[in-house]
């Protein structure tokens, strides 16, 4: 099992406890949990080294299952942006414009104003088009245009319509930044929710190594691979592009630093938003830490970035992933996909479950039905098909 975040975690969790099989987990990092690992900073305040990660989903399968391992914290995320000096929610609400334009619409107002203010474009095919579509060119360009070339480092007019679609507009007074049915962050965090999902006599876990190093070292039946993809296959159709962030902590001895879990900053200085950790996990501490986001082009590949030319370079590497004997791609750099956590977990769900039924063709993005740890083992055959570690390794779980 290449890689210990999402994808990783879920796949060897299923594999030992569900199909019986030995796993050897490897990650490149000193932890586990990938890009939603957290850990308590030299304060005491706990903090998501990768950024801000706020758990919602709409797939009851993905949250019973996770609640196998943790206990969750109902929270709701909001978020304000900082537009002509003012702290404005975001989604755009009612009640943005109200504020932006000093106005007093009700909701049915709203509808109006947003019909006067929208463009049609059709086909809607950019992350412009769709925002304008919705919102017109005035609060496209306070709230997305700059934003969008800060995070990306190209326009709006460049990005798949789908990355703005992210963010909703809304005629009511709504301010949550998600509506998914299902919103809570894990009551004592990502890692100890891995840790738990990991802690099984059938896991071994192998931080600070490459899978490389081993590769030839240590006997296995078959890998589940959860890195990049294009790095897997040398690049040989070229790098695919990615964004990355350099996260930037501060710590300020300060009960509260700012109004909102997330402040962003479309159109004034290099970083994108401000997180302070604290409304997220809900921990009481004297101070507080926030991380400030500065995209950027170099770095750990975070964001694939969805753009067509990309995406057929993807099918590159799909087409030999496919034709890959005893390799499994899963996961958002694997499959280059620009997902959320749920919709990583209930890829790797699909997979699994696919891997025990290779008959079955299941949509990866569609939640599996499960059965809890520890019931229905697979049959012997399947165990032989899905990736079989025949030896131990050295490294113990973090
Ligand atoms: P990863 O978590 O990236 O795990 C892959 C692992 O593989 C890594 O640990 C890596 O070290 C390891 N690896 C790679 N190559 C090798 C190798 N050669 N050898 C050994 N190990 C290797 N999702 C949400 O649902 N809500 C959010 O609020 C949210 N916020 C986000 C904020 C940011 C800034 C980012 C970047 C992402 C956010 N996400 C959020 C998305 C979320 O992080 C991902 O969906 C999820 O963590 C992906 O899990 P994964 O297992 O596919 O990949
Ligand atoms: N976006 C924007 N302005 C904002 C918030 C989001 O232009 O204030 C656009 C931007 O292109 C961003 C995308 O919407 O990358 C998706 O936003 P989301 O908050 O979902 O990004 P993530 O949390 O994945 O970084």
């Amino acid at each position: 099992m290449v890689g210990a975040g999402f994808a990783g975690a879920v796949m060897a969790e299923r594999m030992a406890r569900v199909a019986g099989m030995r796993v050897l987990l490897v990650d490149r990092r000193n932890h586990i949990g990938g890009n939603a690992h957290d850990t308590v900073d030299d304060a005491g305040v706990r903090i998501h080294r990768y950024g801000p990660h706020i758990f919602h989903t709409n797939s009851s399968d993905v949250f019973y299952y996770l609640s196998t391992f943790t206990a969750w914290r109902p929270y709701q995320h909001r978020v304000l942006a900082s537009v002509d000096g003012q702290l404005v929610p975001l989604p755009i609400n009612l009640d943005t414009v109200n504020l932006l334009y000093g106005m007093n619409l009700d909701a049915a107002g709203m509808v109006g104003f947003l019909d006067g203010v929208a463009e049609a474009r059709e086909p809607v095919r950019t992350s412009e088009d769709l925002v304008i579509s919705r919102v017109g060119r005035d609060l496209y360009d306070k709230f997305f245009r700059n934003y969008t070339r800060k995070q990306w480092g190209i326009d709006a007019s460049d990005l798949d319509s789908s990355v703005a679609a992210r963010v909703p507009a809304r005629a009511n007074r709504d301010s949550r930044y998600f509506t998914d049915r299902y919103q809570a962050m894990p009551l004592h965090g990502y890692t100890r929710l891995f840790e738990r999902m990991l802690d099984h006599p059938n896991i071994k876990i192998m931080l600070n190594t490459d899978w490389r190093e081993i590769d030839g070292v240590i006997p296995y039946g078959e890998i589940v691979y959860t890195g990049a993809v294009d790095e897997f296959f040398g690049f040989r159709h070229g790098p695919l592009p990615y964004r990355s962030i350099d996260f930037r902590f501060e710590t300020h001895d300060l009960e509260r630093y700012q109004e909102a879990a997330v402040v962003n900053y479309p159109n004034d200085n290099d970083y994108t938003r401000i997180t302070e950790f604290k409304y997220l996990t809900g921990q009481v501490h004297p101070k507080t830490t926030v991380v400030y986001e500065y995209p950027t082009a170099n770095g750990d590949p975070y964001y694939p970035i969805p753009q067509p030319q990309n995406a057929a370079r993807y099918r590159l590497y799909r087409e030999d992933a496919e034709r890959e004997r005893g390799v499994h791609f899963v996961g958002r750099l694997a499959t280059y996909r620009y997902y959320n956590m749920d919709q990583v977990v209930a890829q790797a769900l699909a997979t699994f479950r696919r891997l025990q039924r290779p008959g079955d063709d299941v949509e990866p993005s569609v939640a599996a039905s499960m059965t809890g740890p520890g019931e229905d083992r697979a049959p012997a055959d399947a165990r032989s098909l899905i990736g079989i570690v025949m030896g131990t390794a050295g490294g113990d779980q973090a």
